[in-house]
């Protein structure tokens, strides 16, 4: 399984509840008619106009949209279990493949006696099924610290730092609220300070601890959210379909009466002609005896009328929490799935989210052919900013930068941060002989920030490489065009756009 699985259920959970909110307010159509029945005490009208044969044509139509919403909720239900039995395959496969990551690193004999609680954590599926490519990350990047920490390696000061950048990447594709986000930003702070070789390993096992920390709490919420959801649908259904049934019997019963009676009055008729007086006043003493009796079982009915219209009622109730809780869950649903595209440090878009946009520009260069530009910024000597002002100033820098870049563009045009000091810009639908023109604006926009950083004025450059695509081209072929671009121009003395 990969993100996009993840996000795919998450998308799928949040159309469920949209469907469902429609069967449900279906469902609420005839009892808002209920409500403003005068005929209080009887079975209201609309439920005649539903179930009697009286008002064929619009009875018709009623009772085909009854059985229609029972059949949709139905299948609501059933596409709710298979996301449960879907959430729990998820589970199981990450559990096999966190399994077979804890044994390696187990058996490759590096694991110190900390690493064994969190191991064993692990390999009891204690996490989000949505974080766990992160997991495994974050495992490979543990056993990798392991290994540099015990060697005196020629290159491992370079290794150490791809590792650093490829940890804070991750806290920086994590988000968490509470304390685990305190603790979070408190580590990505260490990381930005120098880091012993040998602390690396620790680092690692902090950041797993607080990602299954993290993901545990969403877990459970997403888990009550659906448990909950379920347990009452089932309830609605189920009332749905007692209600449905004791309506129909209840008008059957009527129809059958109204004939009865009918038929006794019909005979009454025929008697006061054929018969002596008599034999008529006994006749029509039973006759009026077998109306009584009618009458008695009208009543009767009159109370299980009045007995469903107070079920119906209690169902209003329970559809309204319902729809209450799906809006909050879908709510918090779309907040998650945004998020999952969003860096947490700029509030740009991040590398999911550029991937995702990328592919979507480049199918629609490829249908309608209008030009496609895909410029990669890095930052200037961004690494002296740090050592000479601290790393929350170079934070600061980065955040600024990101807001300025999406400022200075079109609304149409995009941009995300995709690692530490580098970002992308896509501009669609611009022709070659405009292009140059907004991304020198960009990058003016960028120098004249004016920074301040210990009383110091600074000001900080970017490099640009920029290309079109052009026929032929995949979105690999395309960025390392652009990435060459951007090579260049940091070669020619930085500050400058080249284009490809
Ligand atoms: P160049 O002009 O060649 O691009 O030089 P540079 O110093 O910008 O390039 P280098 O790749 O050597 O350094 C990039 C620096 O960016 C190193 C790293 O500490 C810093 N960096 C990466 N991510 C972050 C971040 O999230 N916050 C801060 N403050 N710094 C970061
Ligand atoms: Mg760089
Ligand atoms: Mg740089």
């Amino acid at each position: 399984m990969n993100d996009f699985d993840d996000r795919q259920m998450l998308i799928e959970l949040a159309s469920v509840i949209d469907r469902l909110e429609i069967v449900l307010s279906g469902l609420q159509q005839p009892l808002a008619l209920s409500a403003n029945d005068s005929s209080a005490g009887r079975l209201s009208s609309h439920w005649h106009r539903i179930f009697t044969g009286n008002q064929v044509a619009a009875n018709a139509v009623d009772t085909s949209r009854q059985q229609q919403l029972a059949s949709e909720l139905t299948q609501q239900l059933e596409r709710l279990r298979n996301e449960h039995v879907r959430m729990r395959h998820i589970k199981q496969l990450s559990e096999k493949k966190l399994q077979h990551a804890s044994t390696q690193l187990q058996q490759s004999g590096f694991s110190p006696p900390e690493a064994a609680e969190l191991l064993t954590l692990l390999t009891q599926g204690q996490f989000n099924h949505q974080h766990h490519g992160q997991l495994l990350q974050l495992l490979d990047h543990y056993q990798a610290a392991l290994a540099s920490s015990i060697t005196h390696h020629a290159h491992s000061h370079d290794h150490q730092h791809e590792l650093c950048t490829r940890l804070l990447q991750l806290i920086d594709e994590l988000h968490f609220s509470g304390p685990v986000a305190t603790e979070l930003a408190k580590l990505r702070h260490q990381l930005q300070q120098r880091v012993e070789k040998t602390e690396l390993p620790s680092v690692c096992l902090k950041l797993i601890d607080l990602t299954i920390e993290g993901c545990r709490f969403e877990r459970k919420n997403a888990t009550r959210f659906l448990t909950n959801l379920n347990a009452h649908l089932e309830e609605v259904h189920r009332h749905f379909a007692i209600t449905l049934s004791e309506g129909q019997s209840i008008v059957d019963a009527r129809t059958h009466h109204g004939h009865h009676i009918a038929g006794e009055l019909r005979a009454i008729g025929e008697h006061l002609f054929s018969q002596s007086n008599v034999q008529l006043t006994a006749d029509i003493e039973l006759r009026m005896r077998s109306i009584n009796h009618i009458l008695v079982q009208h009543e009767r009915l009159q109370e299980r009328e009045h007995a469903l219209l107070q079920r119906m009622s209690e169902m209003d109730q329970q559809i309204h929490t319902l729809k209450a809780e799906a809006e909050n869950f879908k709510l918090q649903l779309n907040a998650q799935n945004d998020k999952l595209f969003i860096d947490s440090l700029t509030q740009i878009h991040n590398r999911a989210g550029m991937d995702q946009r990328l592919d979507l520009e480049y199918r629609q260069w490829l249908r309608y052919e209008k030009p496609l530009c895909i410029a990669l910024l890095d930052v200037d000597y961004f690494k002296e900013i740090n050592d000479k002002y601290g790393h929350l100033a170079g934070d600061k820098a980065l955040r600024l930068i990101a807001k300025t870049m999406q400022q200075s563009l079109r609304e149409t045009d995009f941009v995300a941060r995709f690692g530490g000091e580098e970002f992308m810009v896509l501009l669609s639908n611009t022709d070659q002989k405009d292009i140059e023109k907004p991304l020198q604006k960009l990058c003016d926009r960028i120098k004249n920030i004016p920074f301040r950083f210990k009383e110091e004025p600074v000001t900080i450059t970017i490099s640009l490489g920029a290309t079109l695509l052009k026929q032929g081209d995949s979105i690999q072929s395309a960025l390392e065009r652009a990435d060459q671009a951007l090579y260049r121009a940091k070669h020619a003395g930085r500050d400058q756009i080249v284009m490809d």
